[in-house]
C-alpha cells in the first residue's frame, strides 16, 4: 500500500468521532514501516490497548475503523482463525474485534465483529512461503493468492462497517 502520514490516518476514519481520532496514538514505527508488504495498517493503541485501528485502502480512497476488544480481550485465543488472513499456523493471539457501525447505524448503537490477529500481524502471515512440493509447486503463486484473499476480506469486513 502507499505510505501514510498520520494526517491521512486521523482523516481517514468512518466511524470514530473527531475526539476518538484526536486521541488515537500513532503507530510508534510509522516513518520505518515496510509499506509495500502491508495491505492494510493495523495497530493497537499503547495507551488504550483494547483499542485497535484498521486502515484499509480501497479504490474509493482510504479508510479507517476504530476497532475496540471486549473487555475480556485479553484472554489468549489461538483455538480461532484470524477471519482476515485465516492463517493456521501463526502462534499469535487473535481477538474478537468489535467496530461501531458507520453513520446513524453507529449512532444508535450497532457494532459488528470479527476475529482478527491481536497485533493486526495478517500482512506478514498471508507472505509467509509454503514450502515448495508436490501441493504447492509454486510457492510465490500461493502467496499471491493469500495476499488477494486478505485485501478481498478486508475490504468485504469495512463494507459491513459501513452498510447502513
Ligand atoms: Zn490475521
Amino acid at each position: 500500500m502507499q505510505p501514510l502520514s498520520i494526517k491521512d490516518i486521523r482523516s481517514s476514519f468512518i466511524n470514530a468521532t473527531r475526539s476518538e481520532t484526536a486521541k488515537l496514538t500513532p503507530p510508534r514505527n510509522l516513518e520505518t514501516l515496510d509499506w509495500d508488504h502491508l495491505d492494510f495498517l493495523g495497530w493497537r493503541d499503547e495507551k488504550m490497548p483494547l483499542r485497535g485501528y484498521l486502515v484499509v485502502p480501497t479504490a474509493q480512497g482510504l479508510s479507517g475503523m476504530l476497532l475496540r476488544a471486549p473487555d475480556s480481550g485479553a484472554r489468549k485465543n489461538r483455538s480461532v482463525l484470524c477471519e482476515l488472513c485465516r492463517d493456521v499456523f501463526s502462534k499469535e493471539d487473535v481477538l474478537l474485534w468489535v467496530a461501531r457501525r458507520s453513520g446513524r447505524s453507529g449512532r444508535d448503537g450497532n457494532t459488528v465483529g470479527t476475529l482478527i490477529c491481536a497485533d493486526f500481524i495478517c500482512s506478514s502471515n498471508v507472505r509467509r512461503e509454503p514450502p515448495a512440493g508436490e501441493i504447492h509447486p509454486d510457492p510465490a503463486v500461493v502467496v499471491r493468492r493469500q495476499v488477494d484473499e486478505l485485501r478481498e476480506r478486508s475490504e468485504r469486513f469495512l463494507s459491513r462497517v459501513r452498510q447502513r
